[in-house]
Parts: C-alpha cells; sequence; structure tokens
C-alpha cells in the first residue's frame, strides 16, 4: 500500500489523476455530450422536440421512470405527449449520445404523469438512489442529470430577489425573472459537500446516522459553509462529528448527487489520534475498523454494510481497503 506521505508534493510529477478517478464513479456518464452551443439554438431545439429520435427523460416529485420488469431507465418520445404544448416550458436540453437528443421533462407533482403522457407499459416512478445501485452507469448517470436539473427548475419557479414567477430560458439551463424592473438571472444550482474517509494505519474511521438502516456505517460528510474551502469544512465536519483532528488529507475525486443537489468531494485523510468525542450529536456512532473488517463488509459478510456501490462514500473506502488511493 502507499500511503499519503509518499505523494511527491511538490514535485511536479502528477501520481493521482482525477480525470481518471471521477469517470469511475457512479453518476458520472463521460461519453455524454451536453452540447451547450446549442441552449440558444431555439430553431434547432423546436426541431429536436418534435424529432422521433428525442428521448424525454421524466420527472415527477424528484422520481425517475424506470421500467419494472428490469433494471432500465424509461424515457418518452414526442409522441407519447397528448399535449405537446407543454414541451418547450417543460423540458430541459440534457445533450446527446451518438445521433439521439436527450432532454429532461419536468411533469407537474401536482398532477397525474398519466393525465398528458401516455407512459410506457410496465414502467413506474421511483427513487433514483435506491434503484442506483442495480442501474447500470449509463442509465443511472442520465436520470441523476434529469433529476438534479428539475429539482432545481422545481425550486427556482420564483425570483429570489424580487418575488415575481420566473420563466424557462436557454433550453432549462437558466431561469428568467419576468419582472422587467428585475430581470435578475438565475443559474442551475448545486451544493458542494465534502466527503472523507479517515484513516490512521491499518484502521478507518466510518460513523452512522440513526435514520440510516441498520448496520450501515459510511465515511463522514458534511457541506462546505460560506467563506470556507473544501479542506477547511474537511477539518471542521470531521472535528465536529468525531473530534478527531486531521493531520494530512488527499483530495480524490468528485461525485455529481442529486439528492437533492450536491456535488460530494471526496477525500482521503490522516488522523493525529484516535481518541473519538463525538461532538454535535449527528451521528450516534463512529468507530474505527480494521481493514479486514472492511473487507469483510464489502465482502457482504461483516458485521456492518456499507455505503451502496454507486457512491463516492464506498469508493473511498475500497480504495484505501485495497491500498489504492
Ligand atoms: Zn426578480
Amino acid at each position: 500500500m502507499r500511503n499519503l506521505q509518499d505523494y511527491p508534493g511538490k514535485s511536479g510529477v502528477v501520481t493521482v489523476d482525477h480525470l481518471q478517478q471521477a469517470r469511475q464513479n457512479g453518476l458520472v456518464n463521460s461519453t455524454f455530450d451536453r452540447i451547450t452551443h446549442r441552449r440558444d439554438d431555439l430553431e434547432w431545439i423546436a426541431r429536436r422536440l418534435h424529432d422521433d429520435r428525442t428521448h424525454f427523460v421524466p420527472v415527477w416529485r424528484q422520481k425517475n421512470l424506470v421500467r419494472v420488469d428490469r433494471p432500465q431507465a424509461a424515457t418518452l418520445t414526442q409522441k407519447d405527449m397528448t399535449r405537446p404544448e407543454s414541451l418547450v416550458e417543460s423540458s430541459i436540453l440534457l445533450g446527446r449520445h451518438e445521433r439521439d437528443t436527450y432532454f429532461a421533462y419536468l411533469i407537474d407533482d401536482k398532477r397525474d404523469p398519466a393525465d398528458a403522457h401516455v407512459l410506457p407499459a410496465d414502467t413506474a416512478f421511483e427513487d433514483l438512489r435506491r434503484l442506483g445501485p442495480v442501474l447500470d452507469d449509463w442509465d443511472a448517470s442520465l436520470l441523476a442529470y434529469a433529476k438534479g436539473i428539475c429539482y432545481w427548475h422545481e425550486r427556482h419557479r420564483f425570483c429570489g430577489v424580487c418575488g415575481s414567477p420566473t420563466a424557462n430560458s436557454k433550453a432549462g439551463h437558466l431561469r428568467l425573472c419576468t419582472s422587467s424592473a428585475c430581470g435578475v438571472s438565475h443559474f442551475p444550482r448545486t451544493d458542494p459537500a465534502i466527503i472523507v474517509l479517515v484513516f490512521r494505519e491499518d484502521r478507518c474511521l466510518l460513523g452512522r446516522q440513526a435514520r440510516w438502516p441498520e448496520g450501515v456505517y459510511s465515511t463522514l460528510a458534511g457541506f462546505v459553509e460560506p467563506g470556507e474551502s473544501a479542506e477547511q469544512a474537511v477539518l471542521r465536519e470531521v472535528s465536529e462529528e468525531t473530534g478527531i483532528k486531521i493531520q494530512r488529507m488527499s483530495y480524490q475525486s468528485s461525485q455529481p448527487w442529486p439528492f437533492p443537489s450536491s456535488l460530494m468531494l471526496g477525500f482521503h485523510a490522516t488522523a493525529q489520534s484516535t481518541e473519538i468525542q463525538r461532538n454535535d450529536n449527528e451521528l450516534e456512532d463512529a468507530r474505527w475498523f480494521t481493514r479486514s473488517q472492511v473487507f469483510d463488509a464489502m465482502a457482504g459478510c461483516g458485521s456492518i454494510k456499507l455505503p451502496p456501490a454507486f457512491s463516492v462514500s464506498r469508493r473511498l473506502i475500497e480504495s484505501w481497503c485495497k491500498g489504492t488511493i
């Protein structure tokens, strides 16, 4: 195993390729083209909205449409829309893959989805967090993108400056305040959060929240606050939740986490000490686990359960356990 101390620091040698690390994370799609240059091309968008090679990725009450007979994303075509006049306001251009175009499609949470759409047979709206572990990576990342941007639209229907309604613009990547006296532009937001596997020698630090399923232990995490760097947030969160002081840390990779709107920034960190003092009661338990205990949990035969395989949390744990950080 290579220790954090072995990294060359200021030598200029790139020892960790964060791009490759991030590509391996669940919910990250490296083959999808966001075609940002098309967001202002109203003519092109109008044609795509009525094209048979266009897929609409519906989101309703923050849930995604999936097949019930097998773990697979389900999409709609323009022929499934019984009220096509709602396409422009409800569609958000996601991008292209090969020859197909994809739009997220936000369905009003107060309506029955079957009211204005013919939903494919054997499909249902489900929680992506539950389905993430069984969907293939491409489908999961497509649904995550659609879910994340739809959540932002739902929460920004009104201007935060003057309270007037906002309207969809730039193919759904901007909401404009409709008040001529205000006219503020609102761009899609994500909330940065740190997630960190703390370790010392042959043990790592995992915690659990009371609301998690029984036996699940995971890495420590928390939101980055205004005026704070991600690294400072790591120091603060670890100290608040466990009382442990950090000696060194190393950035690993990031992952979009639309539950509801986070960007997880993953770190490994070495601890100065091992005495745990929970200060903020955010966790109901925090403990040190040996590498062999974590290996057993990865194999599904340990005394604890780990976070799902598609989470960056799981990757932080596995890469430490296998000595590949
Ligand atoms: Zn306004």
